[in-house]
């Protein structure tokens, strides 16, 4: 099994130069870590630039897409124009784009059955916001995110991707302290169980369940073991490259 390790850049960074130095770094390692399947989410912009780039263990992700495939949807990137790009990988859900730019459940489906008909893996994020854990809807919420995205959508639709459920917990997202490896490892079974009652548990086996908040250099090993997830999402600290270096040299270790 390897780790899914993904960088989500976000709006970051400004230069084209600033792009491809950082692409540049981790590319030029990537093949001596083994354990990790390494994604890089960068703005659109920068997708091509890295199209000619990408590796068996380095790959390519959006941040984002439209589930429509063309026309008038002025600002949009579909599923079909990511394809042309070498794009293997799309998060959807992020807590960033739910909050900002009022994504709901519902379209989030629309996009996770879009990616499946263009065979673009998807990266579910989902998550409670601090009011919802301090309400103790933590499960209730997760529950809900899980079964709305994947309302109306088959164990044999899916078979045609590998899905990915990030665990990111609103509050812990950008905030320097990350949920406690007891917290990640509940919430993450609490996941298996949902899907569970979604699929069969012969196919669970290739959906891998994540984590993302605050994931550093020091932390990222602990997760992973403790946390019992097979991937991280990182945010800030994927946009500085020896920090990034650092986690996929923790996870060699493990
Ligand atoms: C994220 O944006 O998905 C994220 C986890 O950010 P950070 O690592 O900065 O908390």
């Amino acid at each position: 099994m390897k780790y899914q390790i993904i960088a989500n850049w976000k709006m970051n960074p400004l230069l084209e130069k600033e792009a491809l130095s950082l692409f540049n770094s981790i590319r030029k390692k990537a093949e001596k870590f083994k354990k990790s399947e390494i994604i890089i989410c960068p703005p659109f912009l920068f997708l091509f630039l890295f199209k000619s780039k990408i590796s068996k263990n380095l790959k390519i992700g959006a941040q984002n897409c439209f589930f429509e495939e063309k026309g008038a949807f002025t600002g949009e990137i579909s599923l079909k124009m990511l394809k042309n790009f070498k794009v293997e990988y799309v998060i959807l859900g992020h807590s960033e784009r739910r909050r900002y730019f009022g994504e709901t459940d519902e379209m989030i489906n629309k996009k996770i059955k879009a990616s499946i008909k263009n065979k673009i893996n998807p990266i579910l994020c989902i998550g409670e916001t601090l009011k919802e854990r301090r309400e103790n809807k933590t499960f209730k919420v997760l529950e809900r995110q899980i079964k709305t995205a994947l309302k109306g959508i088959s164990q044999k639709s899916l078979q045609r991707v590998k899905l990915s459920l990030a665990y990111e917990p609103v509050w812990a997202i950008g905030k320097g302290k990350s949920c406690s490896e007891r917290e990640i490892e509940k919430a993450s079974l609490f996941i298996k169980k949902i899907l569970a009652k979604l699929y069969s548990i012969s196919f669970l086996k290739r959906i891998k369940v994540l984590y993302g908040g605050s994931v550093n250099e020091k932390n990222a090993k602990k997760i992973l073991k403790e946390g019992r997830v097979e991937g991280l999402l990182i945010g800030s600290a994927s946009l500085k490259k020896e920090v990034f270096i650092k986690i996929l040299k923790e996870v060699e270790e493990i």
